[in-house]
């Protein structure tokens, strides 16, 4: 195993990623990557190159995921994903199921020349499980599992839930006005899941604090792309009664006690 460019050029070879050479090898073959995520396996008689789009900044490679640390981050991975691809059709490696690796045997390996180029078409996966993805369980056989499948090493993030869940805990105290007001004015945590009170929209103050939160996590985290707003949950009760929240009902809307 060579990294870089071996000197002479071996007359047979597996290249991972698209080391220069391979543009010279393939000469018919464009290298250049125009999807998101976009994957190239392709083969002659003598050489086979498995590659895809990589995208990446250097010095934001790690970050803390739900449960984890995730290392080694990246926009794009589309080299590994051609990996696991390239394992699992041409060598015919299947993982059923975590922890198990199924293999056909064979008596050789052969690869018949071919040009395979995909992008998939849904880029938001890890998301499809939860569990699974990256940073919730460093590297656990369900978390292996969802990489070889495709589904976590992908390019968009989703996010939902409350949006606002510690605001009560980190803002509670000082703040009351940032939070529903009650038909009797009074503002206050719900019990017993303190994290579900619900906010007082129409006050700007709540919206400036809200800015001021993002803009720090935003700074810490170049790649942060999505930023969850969701309301607490409850929509039966908890519901701010303010005067300036109440101005935003339709008058003829239906009354909910
Ligand atoms: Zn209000």
């Amino acid at each position: 195993m060579f990294d870089g460019e071996p000197k002479p050029l071996p007359t047979r070879a597996i290249w991972i990623g698209v080391q220069p050479v391979v543009m010279t090898l393939f000469p018919k073959t464009d290298f250049d990557f125009k999807h998101a995520e976009e994957t190239l396996i392709v083969a002659d008689e003598k050489h086979l190159v498995i590659a895809g789009r990589d995208r990446w900044l250097p010095g934001h490679m790690e970050a803390k995921g739900r449960l984890a640390m995730k290392t080694g981050i990246q926009q794009e991975y589309g080299t590994a994903n051609a990996v696991y691809s390239f394992i699992q059709e041409q060598l015919g490696v299947r993982w059923l199921w975590p922890g198990e690796e199924d293999v056909i045997q064979g008596e050789r390996i052969s690869i018949a020349p071919m040009e395979r180029r995909y992008h998939p078409q849904i880029r938001a996966r890890s998301g499809m499980l939860v569990k699974t993805s990256l940073g919730d369980n460093k590297e656990s056989e369900e978390e292996l599992w969802a990489r070889f499948q495709r589904v976590q090493l992908d390019s968009m993030d989703m996010t939902g839930g409350h949006g606002f869940g510690d605001w009560w805990e980190k803002y509670g105290a000082a703040h009351p006005d940032y939070f529903a007001a009650a038909p009797d004015g009074s503002r206050k945590a719900v019990k017993p899941s303190v994290s579900n009170t619900k906010l007082c929209a129409s006050n700007p103050k709540v919206w400036q604090q809200w800015l001021e939160d993002i803009s720090i996590r935003v700074r810490a985290d170049p790649l942060l792309r999505v930023i969850n707003v969701s309301p607490n949950d409850g929509y039966t009760s908890g519901h701010c009664t303010c005067a300036n929240c109440l101005e935003w009902d339709h008058p003829e809307g239906e009354k909910v006690e």
